[in-house]
């Protein structure tokens, strides 16, 4: 009898997860494991704001999935996937395709733009490496064209950044930080650069904590940042952003307008023909989507419910290590012929969000507040616990967040 292909699709964190949780659990005869991923590496998402704002080098976001995948155990292709076929148990790569018993998706996340005008042709997204680092040299560009032009254009110094949830939130705190270097690199008064996020609802971080809400705006309006607080944008234009206020429209002049106000899933699992709610497929406990025993959905493709609040879990790396962990248990436990599958409970640590490279906001461990440099440490934390889940304690070395003062 041949053995099972396990196929797993996209290397972010459900993924390569899946794959590190599998090379362990399995031997090189129970199953054919073969991860699929558009580039050679893996990127921390959670770091891409860093990148965008310039004040971290991708390279240290990235790593090359060599360093940890097991080749011998998982064979890893490096293309593109452009379709699903669930019925013929097939996935179409831009270069061939591929035959499955058992498919893992892991396509991640896309920006949600939802219809607003001009949005997708003129705004900058934070998604992958790739478009952090466009962000990043956009930025650096128009600095330096300012001083080059006899008019001298405002709109090359004003960046907006749309929503301020916790990514819109988190990209200006690096901002905030990163702006007063190109300044000086490029003969700019720090005045005349303005940082300015625009939130559509009432408050910056809806459904956060108000104290911590509270602190985090105090600390980024401190350092030169912003808020346009109940402002629905309404249009992108190449150089204006417009928006909404208490039923005003208002313009802001920008050619640099980054669109962080919500994602939704991958759009080639909708176009699978699984059932979707913004990109996201409904799955049981087990994370395999009704009437497909054969697929396991991670990360932010997939929508579980949160029996008690009645509402789905947030998209976070947080649940998408936690299922990657959970979907290889339980593939294990096929391959070896069980059919009893453990069910998914996320055991939720809490959350904490950057303000720039020295401040930071988190509740942790349920209503544990965290404020400032202990915010700013536990971030750290979090982020070298993945590194060391996922490559050990070299990879803790290679890439950590290890100098806790600064
Ligand atoms: P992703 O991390 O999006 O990975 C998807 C992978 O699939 C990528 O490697 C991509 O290249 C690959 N891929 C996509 N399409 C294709 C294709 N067609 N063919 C082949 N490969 C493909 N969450 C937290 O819990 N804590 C945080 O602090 C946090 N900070 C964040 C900061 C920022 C700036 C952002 C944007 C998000 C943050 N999040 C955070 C959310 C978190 O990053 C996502 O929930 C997480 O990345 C989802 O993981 P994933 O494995 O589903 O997908
Ligand atoms: P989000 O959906 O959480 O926030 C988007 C924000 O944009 C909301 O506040 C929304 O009101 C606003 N918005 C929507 N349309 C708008 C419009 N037309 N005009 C102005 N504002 C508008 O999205 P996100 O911040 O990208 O977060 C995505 C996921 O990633 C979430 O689950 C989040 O928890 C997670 N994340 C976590 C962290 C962290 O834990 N440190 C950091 C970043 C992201």
């Amino acid at each position: 009898m041949r053995n099972p292909n396990i196929v797993i699709l996209g290397a972010g964190y459900g993924g390569i997860m899946t794959a590190v949780k599998l090379q362990k659990s399995l031997g090189a005869n129970d199953a054919n494991v073969t991860l699929v991923n558009k580039h050679s590496y893996h990127y921390q998402t959670t770091w891409l704001h860093e990148n965008a704002a310039g004040t971290l080098h991708h390279d240290r976001t990235r790593i090359q999935i060599s360093d940890v995948i097991n080749t011998s155990k998982v064979n890893f292709v490096q293309d593109t996937v452009t379709d699903i076929k669930p019925e013929d148990k097939k996935v179409l790569l831009e270069n061939g395709e591929l035959s499955y018993d058992y498919l893992v998706i892991g396509l991640g996340f896309e920006s949600a733009t939802f219809g607003i005008s001009g949005l997708k042709e003129n705004a900058f997204t934070i998604n992958s490496i790739n478009s952090a680092r466009l962000i990043r040299q956009h930025i650096e560009y128009n600095f330096a064209k300012y001083n080059n032009e006899a008019e001298k254009k405002q709109e090359r110094l004003n960046i907006v950044v749309g929503g301020a949830g916790f990514t819109g939130i988190e990209f200006v705190g690096e901002l905030a930080n990163r702006v007063p270097e190109l300044c000086k690199e490029y003969d700019i008064p720090r005045e005349k650069v303005r940082i300015i996020n625009v939130e559509a609802a009432p408050t910056a971080l809806p459904g956060f904590d108000p104290e911590l809400v509270e602190y985090a705006m105090n600390s980024l309006e401190a350092r030169g940042v912003e808020f346009k607080i109940g402002a629905m944008i309404k249009e992108v234009t190449e150089n204006k952003l417009v928006f909404e206020k208490d039923e005003q429209r208002e313009e802001i002049e920008t050619n640099t307008v980054v669109w962080a106000a919500g994602v939704r899933g991958n759009s080639l699992v909708e176009k699978a023909g699984f059932e979707a709610n913004r990109g996201r497929i409904p799955v049981g406990d087990d994370l395999r989507p009704e009437g497909y025993d054969d697929v396991f959905i991670v990360g932010d493709c997939a929508l579980v419910m949160n029996e008690e609040t009645e509402r789905p879990y947030p998209p976070t790396a947080q649940i998408a290590i936690q299922q990657a962990e959970q979907t290889a248990a339980n593939l294990t436990r096929l391959i070896r012929g069980e059919d009893h599958l453990e069910p998914f409970e996320p055991d939720l640590k809490g959350t904490v969000a950057s303000l720039g490279h020295n401040d930071a906001i988190g509740v942790v461990f349920d209503d544990k507040k965290l404020f400032g440099w202990s915010a700013t440490a536990m971030k750290k934390i979090i982020d070298n616990r993945y590194l060391l889940k996922l490559g050990g304690v070299p990879l803790v070395l290679k890439k950590g967040k290890l100098n806790f003062f600064h």
